[in-house]
């Protein structure tokens, strides 16, 4: 276990963490925790980790649980991550652990993402739980990427924020070895944290789960004003930036999505990338039994927010709506086809008109 950053004393041995705008107060375990064996596990309340589980108060310290535990660790295409408009075609190395902080019950990734709900009658079972995931180094992270032929790191499968500790360390080691590093976020993260990860970042996909306050206290367990804040700081400090949001009928549909293009068009610009993500309800955490949207319904939306002046807007639905058409003329400049890609395109400009389609190389 690594100490973790950014976090203080709150006296009588209770800390505060400072990783996320949660800012969790994490009460201490008893002091003669490390040197217990048996019955040690009992002494685990819930209040000694965070809410997002991956982190635990020893004797007034702080410590991270999933630091280098790897959830999952693949190759994959770039625009599996929905990154349409930064290194297209090319491969990056996706990296995952565990925990997140926040609940959303839509999550297709909960067996690794809400470990702490699974562990919520029973907290003493997070030790297992985290030394059941194999352990890597940031070293080897690297040296994966670099021989798989990997232009970038992303940093995925679960919220990164709460991997920071090992995410920092594996994002300065990748920049001194010339990759990119991507985060697929929630965007909850805190200011402090932004600040140390910002200057190793090169692009993210932040995902606005919808533009309500509502839906977010009541949803996700969390709120939309941290989230909206580090998309401007983002933005501020030129990260590439991609948007995604969940279709999701009742929930986070037409109304809530156009509020968020309004938003979008006004506070970054009509080039930022929005990719509209359509909701599955058997592979969701608690919501199986809930309303999927049709193909028709997120085409008809994509046209709509087309013409509401967005000008790189994407649905992971059908060949025609992954394509990159020029907001000018109108022709396919890059054309997708499931995740082969084939560019028109010259040098991020379009080829029948000059356009430019804002593409990062
Ligand atoms: S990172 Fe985890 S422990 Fe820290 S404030 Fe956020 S939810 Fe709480
Ligand atoms: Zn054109």
């Amino acid at each position: 276990m690594k100490e973790a950053i950014l976090y203080e004393s709150s006296g009588a041995g209770l800390v505060k963490c400072g990783v996320c705008p949660r800012e969790c107060i994490i009460f201490p375990l008893k002091k003669n925790f490390l040197q217990q064996k048996n019955g040690l596990e009992a002494e685990i309340k819930k209040d000694n980790l965070g809410f997002c589980g991956t982190r635990i108060n020893l004797n007034g310290k702080l410590f991270t649980l999933n630091y280098g535990r790897i959830t999952g660790l693949e190759v994959e295409p770039i625009e599996k991550k929905l990154i349409y408009h930064f290194l297209p075609g090319t491969m990056t190395l996706s990296l995952g652990s565990f925990g997140c902080n926040f609940r959303c019950p839509n999550c297709y990734n909960w067996e690794i993402s809400q470990t702490s709900s699974l562990v919520q009658n029973k907290p003493e079972t997070i030790f297992q739980l985290n030394n059941s995931f194999p352990e890597i180094s940031p070293t080897e992270i690297v040296t994966q990427a670099l021989e798989n032929r990997c232009a970038s790191i992303s940093y995925t499968y679960n919220e990164p924020t709460v991997s920071i500790e090992f995410n920092l360390a594996t994002m300065k080691l990748a920049r001194k070895a010339k990759l990119k590093n991507i985060w697929i976020t929630n965007g909850f993260i805190s200011t402090k944290s932004l600040d140390l990860v910002i200057p190793y970042l090169d692009a993210v996909n932040l995902d606005i789960k919808s533009f309500s306050e509502k839906f977010y206290s009541s949803h996700s367990k969390g709120n939309l004003t941290p989230v909206l804040k580090s998309l401007s700081k983002l933005a501020k400090n030129k990260v590439h930036l991609e948007i995604a949001t969940l279709v999701m009928p009742e929930l986070n549909e037409e109304k809530e999505i156009l509020c968020l293009v309004e938003f979008l068009k006004k506070e970054l610009s009509s080039h930022v990338p929005l990719h509209l993500v359509d909701f599955s309800a058997p592979i969701s955490w608690q919501m199986e039994n809930w309303k999927e949207p049709s193909k028709t319904e997120i085409i008809k939306l994509w046209k709509k927010i087309i013409s509401a002046g967005l000008e790189f807007v994407y649905a992971d639905i059908d060949n025609r709506t992954k394509n990159t058409y020029c907001p000018h003329c109108g022709e396919v400049n890059i054309e997708r086809l499931d995740y082969e890609i084939e560019r028109k395109d010259d040098e991020s400009f379009c080829f029948n008109c000059d356009r430019k389609l804002f593409i990062k190389e």
